[in-house]
């Protein structure tokens, strides 16, 4: 199938970018394809939102009904010096960027469905339920266009009577907006050597639920972010959050940094403790969990980014890594590149003639970026996340308040970070092990009863998704060194170490339950898993993460 544009992935920078070719060229044909069932399905976000994008974007979001109904009302910011004691930081002190007025909690799932509709009402053409898994080079190796994955194919490989055959779909310039880790992504920042000189990228994992609590208790507009504890008595580095929506809704949330050390640390058991916290326990006591999901969130900002370029495409959104993290914020930054890749390929049709076909490089796209808000508050806040990593949460915020308060970003220095956040784990016989308490079933639950409420589905009968380049690697060395560290960092027991009759340890894969969040293809020490596309429609099915 031909198009003009080919965007990949229903995000907010996907869906942005659409909309923005669209309405400014009526007689581009664009598509969008997206891997969830349907729009939203696999968006996992906090959410605050900062709206700056969005007016830019459609300025009667208002009028047009954007599910934008909570409006940020008081802001909170707790140190947690242990399981019980916690200090609230006074406003002044706490770095401007996590000031939150004039923003609005919502869902991302729920915006991106609004978003889509706004873009379908001009004519873009949305596929959901279609993954993008392979790229498409023409002779002079620029990308021409994308294949989805081929339907129908069972397990041993063979074709089953379902099988349909992927399609595709070609186009002189493709919008890669997959998020944080994108699968194709990855394979142009290595092909076309787009991280060249760059540090690398860095991720927290983020694991979140979503509650419906007692009136009560409900604070329509609270946010709620916390450091310290859990993830001080390892060392390890995060945050928590918790945001009271409309409807007696809260989300809460824990981002584990990947950067961790010490291989005994299970993400999902942090935050289950997490919760455990009075300043945390009090908003949720007496309430019920409605929904779990999980999601990697990109960190390294400016320094990690990767040239975002390459012959017939751009990379946009947390697919280069855009987000914010001075204000743990991504949403507007990735809906900006998209807004900017469109402008930029809508100049570019307009001086080509009608009939010309070959890619187009967007050669405008890098100096465009540099000129936008977005280029200027992640430039302005580069030296946050590196100043996590090297002093922790709590000297590191005290130097951002530095950086960012009093000097406004305008430092002569940028802090690197090059340690790639598979390469810090120690052998486990070096590490503190950590006992993590037994849910109680009221604020605290264990992880298959969490996979379940992320309504994660994927066809059995299909070859695994989570590929091992070799597979004997697991046990023949992560197992003895790093006790298999994917048993707990994988917030969905996708990986076990099982014992069979013969007493020999086998790693298993329990694909069925993956939730897209890509920590493994992250986090593995040995780079040894790699997430590819699953059957379209696969993986989780969030209502409104
Ligand atoms: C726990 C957590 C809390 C956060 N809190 C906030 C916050 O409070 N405020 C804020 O602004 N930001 C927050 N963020 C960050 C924000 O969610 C991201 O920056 C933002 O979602 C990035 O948008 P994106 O469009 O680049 O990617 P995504 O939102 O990840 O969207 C990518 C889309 O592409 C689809 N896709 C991926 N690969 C393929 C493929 N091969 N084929 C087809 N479809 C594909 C995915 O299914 C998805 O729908 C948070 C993130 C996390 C994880
Ligand atoms: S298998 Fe990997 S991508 Fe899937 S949920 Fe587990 S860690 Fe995340």
């Amino acid at each position: 199938m031909e198009y003009d544009v080919i965007v990949v992935g229903a995000g907010p920078a996907g869906l942005s970018a659409a909309y923005q070719a669209k309405q400014l060229n009526a007689d581009l044909s664009v598509c969008v394809v997206e891997k969830g069932s349907e729009v939203g399905a696999h968006l996992l976000s906090g959410a605050v939102f900062e709206p700056r994008a969005l007016n830019e974007l459609i300025p009667n979001w208002k009028e047009l009904g954007a599910p934008l109904h909570t409006e940020v009302s008081a802001d909170r910011i707790y140190l947690l010096k242990g399981a019980e004691a916690a200090t609230q930081v006074p406003g002044f002190a706490v770095p401007k960027t996590m000031h939150n007025k004039g923003n609005f909690i919502i869902s991302l799932g729920n915006l991106c469905r609004w978003l889509a509709e706004q873009c379908e009402n001009i004519g873009v053409e949305i596929f959901p339920g279609f993954a993008a898994a392979e790229i498409l080079y023409n002779e002079s190796g620029a990308v021409y266009g994308i294949a989805t994955g081929d339907m129908g194919i069972g397990r041993d490989g063979t074709k089953k009577d379902t099988f349909m055959p992927g399609m595709e779909l070609h186009a002189p310039i493709t919008l890669f907006a997959e998020g944080a880790r994108g699968h194709l992504g990855k394979q142009l920042i290595e092909r076309f050597k787009l991280d060249k000189d760059r540090d690398p990228q860095h991720y927290g994992l983020g694991i979140k639920e979503i509650w419906k609590i007692p009136e009560a208790q409900h604070q329509p507009g609270l946010v709620v972010h916390t450091a310290g504890w859990p993830l001080r008595e390892s060392n390890s580095h995060g945050g928590g959050f918790l945001y009271h929506l409309e409807d007696r809704q809260v989300a809460v949330g824990l981002i584990t940094d990947l950067s961790y050390s010490n291989p005994h640390l299970s993400p999902f058991d942090e935050f289950q403790r997490y919760k455990h916290h009075p300043r945390i326990a009090e908003h949720l006591a007496g309430g019920e969990r409605l929904s779990y999901g999980a999601r990697a969130i990109c960190k390294g900002g400016l320094q990690s980014q990767p040239k975002m370029v390459f012959p017939g495409g751009v990379l946009i959104g947390d697919d280069a890594g855009t987000l914010n993290f001075a204000k743990i914020k991504g949403n507007h930054t990735a809906m900006k590149s998209g807004m900017i890749a469109a402008e930029c390929l809508v100049n570019a049709y307009a001086a080509r003639e009608a009939e010309e076909r070959s890619p187009i490089e967007l050669t405008q796209y890098s100096e465009q970026y540099r000129a936008s808000w977005a280029y200027e508050e992640l430039h302005a806040q580069r030296n946050f996340g590196p100043a996590q990593h090297r002093w922790g949460n709590f000297w590191g915020s005290a130097y951002a308040f530095f950086d960012i308060n009093i000097c406004n970003g305008h430092v002569p220095w940028t802090l690197r970070d090059p340690i790639a956040d598979h390469s810090t784990l120690k052998p486990a016989n070096e590490c503190k092990p950590i006992a993590y308490p037994k849910p109680d079933g009221k604020l605290s639950f264990d992880k298959l009863s969490s996979v379940y409420l992320s309504n994660t589905n994927h066809e059995e009968d299909q070859p695994a998704h989570l590929t091992l380049r070799d597979a004997t690697l697991p046990i023949r060395e992560n197992l003895p060194i790093f006790d298999e560290p994917a048993q707990r960092y994988c917030p969905a027991g996708v990986y076990e170490v099982v014992t069979e009759g013969d007493g020999q340890p086998r790693f298993q894969i329990n694909a069925q339950n993956c939730v897209h969040c890509k920590t493994c293809d992250i986090k593995d020490p040995a780079q040894n898993i790699v997430w590819v596309t699953p059957e379209g429609g696969g993986g989780p099915n969030y209502p409104n993460m």
